[in-house]
């Protein structure tokens, strides 16, 4: 009875293989294990990163291979960005994107140097029809490079919905990584979000790593409405390099309190990741804590089930439990735990001296800041928060204070060239 279940097994498993014999023998992109070098949702400047990044040995003309069937929908050549970009619409409505590539397949090439040619240029992009170019599963579309804005030869791989939004390719498509370790909590800081507390800063905890899935932190004794950040990443097997995490929770007294997902960010808001990260922290330290809390104006969709936006209230002499849990996709697990004490700190607001040469700007009201041969417009929700702002006038230099400042809308401003 035994061996003839065996029998059927492997009769099955030969019959997966004649059926899909590429599929089973490499990772469908590339001959080569795929180890990453970036992942989705990563922080990057000014965007969280819209695909994964695949590492090709430090070489460039490996074979690319188209992740299923389907037709080229855009090719894209550009000194910049993703340089030789591919893009392949599939039967189900989603699409692949190859990007920094070195050149494309010879029937495909063809077709892009023709195009140059005919319109005597490099540069060029173009929306092939649906019969133009189709490509089946597992066909070489392309050879991996350098080409755009890259810092060494790689993949840039991407899946987009019926919507053209990148998800997730990692929990979005069958491409599979190989990865055990844990996420990694790196650092911890807290913020007192007190009303007026406006100049308050980043206060930094210790952390201890326990295990390698378990944290604990120093108490953290304060009082009032603070938000938590962190700091933390995630290595997979056979690399070294820090990558993006995929998930985190936070709650307090074991009662949920947020979720944080990257999974699916649209380009219209990739750029509110200033309102995810503590962007000013970031402008003066280089480092990005990620917000574990929801500010009033952040348009952000990576949030669900929240509970006071993420933020906690601490009243004096009471006990808490605070942590978070970060995740790979992979199922990875790490815990944080910070002890919570209430403890009235009585500290002073922290005001600046030359306080009266600040405007206080509400983010849904609309400025004029007139100088003496200059103007100064701000829009409504031109800020993500309130805030004291530094705009001066001096040896005919406009100066509005500095760049740690996130922007959502730029600010205009006017000269009188009456004078000149
Ligand atoms: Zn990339």
């Amino acid at each position: 009875m035994r061996r003839e279940f065996i029998f059927i097994l492997l009769i099955f498993n030969s019959l997966i293989s004649q059926n899909n014999p590429l599929k089973q023998e490499k990772n469908s992109l590339l001959d080569i294990p795929i180890i990453l070098s970036g992942t989705y949702g990563e922080l990057r400047s000014n965007h969280f990163h819209s695909g994964i990044d695949i590492k090709t040995k430090g070489v460039q003309g490996l074979d690319v291979y188209s992740y299923a069937s389907g037709y080229v929908s855009r090719i894209k050549v550009s000194h910049g960005g993703y340089g030789k970009a591919l893009y392949i619409k599939h039967p189900d409505g989603t699409t692949t994107v190859y990007a920094h590539l070195k050149k494309f397949s010879t029937k495909i090439e063809k077709i892009v140097k023709s195009k140059q040619y005919k319109r005597e240029s490099y540069e060029i992009e173009f929306f092939p029809k649906e019969n133009e170019i189709s490509v089946l599963e597992n066909e070489i579309i392309a050879f991996s490079g350098n080409t755009g804005g890259t810092s060494g030869p790689h993949l840039h791989f991407e899946v987009r919905d019926q919507n053209q939004i990148p998800i997730n390719p990692l929990t979005n498509s069958s491409i599979y990584i190989e990865d055990n370790r844990t996420p990694l909590f790196k650092k911890l800081f807290y913020k007192s979000y007190e009303k007026n507390n406006v100049f308050n800063s980043q206060t930094e905890l210790k952390i201890k790593k326990v295990t390698n899935s378990l944290y604990v932190s120093d108490t953290l004794k304060s009082s009032g409405k603070i938000g938590i950040g962190i700091v933390a990443f995630d290595k997979h097997n056979r690399a070294n390099n820090s990558n993006g995490i995929f998930k985190i929770t936070t709650s307090l007294n074991n009662q949920n309190q947020l979720k944080i997902l990257f999974d699916s960010i649209s380009f219209d808001k990739t750029k509110h990741i200033n309102a995810f990260i503590d962007y000013s922290f970031f402008k003066n330290h280089k480092i990005r804590i990620q917000k574990l809390f929801i500010e009033e104006n952040n348009p952000l969709d990576l949030y669900s089930s929240n509970i006071n936006n993420g933020f906690i209230t601490i009243e004096n002499k009471k006990n808490y439990k605070y942590e978070v849990n970060i995740y790979d996709s992979n199922g990875n697990k790490s815990r944080l735990v910070v002890p919570i004490l209430g403890v009235k700190t009585n500290e002073p607001l922290k005001l600046v001296d030359n306080h009266a040469e600040l405007d206080y700007i509400e983010r849904d009201k609309e400025y004029e800041l007139e100088f003496n041969s200059a103007r100064v417009s701000i829009l409504k929700e031109t800020f993500y928060s309130n805030l004291f702002l530094e705009a001066k006038f001096e040896n005919d230099t406009l100066s509005i204070d500095k760049d740690t400042i996130p922007l959502l809308k730029p600010i205009t401003i006017y000269f009188n060239t009456d004078r000149y």
